[in-house]
């Protein structure tokens, strides 16, 4: 199997790893090498790149089909996370993404969202019909979640938009998170109305898939989140670049959860608005905003760090990141399981 060699002048690899004169041998989808420039073997590509390189994004929370895969994968972002759409169709598509003629980043997904009858997202404009699942009760929970595991989810997604209907039982929650706890599967909730996240808290519910906007957390409830959850970001949803009263309310969550020490990933919600397809520069300036240091903002926007095992998913940008992540505007070159894309 031919190897690809990248070698770079400059190189972030890692939270407090950057690097000068790197070389990143690439096989079979992982990175096998990560070192100073040397020899290979004769049977070594090598690509010598001018810029900066640094590991390709992930956005965790994503509605793929209503994005663009190509200018997702062209703009630096190698793997998304579908946060909610009907099972047939986005199963068969994260399928797809897993073939090297696939135009488009890998795609995981958490399949439909579960909700109570008649609870968000069924009937919303935006969804169509399957995206959202209504359980009855704690066993027809149990058996949703056997079912999407046995799919392929790689999250349990749980709506609790108390704003927009009914909401399920804390039973039906707590045999949602007992049947994903079994197969290792986390769970992602759309906690929106007040006392919502406390409900996702005592149920075991793991992460939030969106940054808390519609009250501000007592320090309580923070920091039990903070202790338990991953927030998934999803800040410029709330102005699309504006301020506004809702993105305040976020910032200042997520400002408290970070400071608490909560565990932070990028995501931007594709689809809902105009976010655009690939990395979402003002996402991680709001990240910057909520207090996180630019490398903070960037750990949380990558796939993996650049070391041995991980995925051979790369950027090369024009100038550094770690001054101003402004400089991801300019990408010059992406790399998808150790295949430069055209
Ligand atoms: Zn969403």
């Amino acid at each position: 199997m031919t190897r690809l060699a990248i070698r770079a002048p400059l190189a972030w690899l890692g939270p407090g790893r950057a690097v000068p004169d790197v070389q990143v041998v690439c096989e079979g989808g992982a990175i096998v090498e990560v070192g100073r420039v040397r020899a290979v073997a004769e049977t070594d590509e090598v690509l010598d790149v001018d810029g900066f390189l640094m590991p390709a994004g992930a956005d965790r929370h994503v509605h793929i089909e209503m994005g663009d895969p190509v200018a997702m994968l062209r703009r630096g972002v190698t793997a998304v996370r579908d946060l909610a759409w009907p099972a047939d169709r986005i199963f068969a598509l994260a399928e797809t993404s897993e073939s090297p003629g696939f135009h488009g980043p890998l795609i995981r997904a958490a399949g439909p969202m579960l909700t109570a009858p008649g609870g968000y997202p069924i009937g919303a404009p935006w969804a169509p019909p399957g995206t959202g699942l209504e359980i009855d009760d704690a066993a027809a929970a149990s058996a949703a979640v056997a079912d999407l595991a046995s799919r392929g989810a790689v999250a349990i997604k749980v709506s609790l938009n108390a704003e927009a209907g009914p909401t399920p039982s804390d039973t039906v929650l707590t045999s949602i998170c007992d049947a994903a706890a079994e197969r290792d599967l986390p769970v992602t909730a759309h906690a929106q109305g007040v006392g919502q996240v406390a409900r996702a808290l005592g149920a075991g519910v793991s992460e939030l898939a969106h940054t808390p906007w519609s009250e501000r957390l007592d320090d309580t409830t923070l920091a039990a989140a903070a202790d338990r959850m991953r927030w998934v970001s999803t800040l410029d949803i709330h102005g699309f670049g504006r301020d506004t009263p809702e993105l305040r309310c976020a910032l200042d969550n997520l400002s408290r959860f970070h400071r608490a020490g909560g565990q932070i990933a990028y995501g931007t919600d594709l689809g809902n608005g105009p976010v655009p397809s690939g990395v979402h520069v003002t996402e991680l300036q709001w990240l910057r905003q909520a207090g996180l240091t630019t490398e903070e903002a960037l750990e949380a926007f990558v796939r993996a760090p650049i070391e041995l095992g991980a995925p051979a998913d790369l950027l090369v940008v024009g100038e550094s990141p770690l001054g101003d992540v402004a400089a991801l505007d300019d990408i010059r070159l992406v790399i998808r399981a150790g295949v430069p894309v055209d």
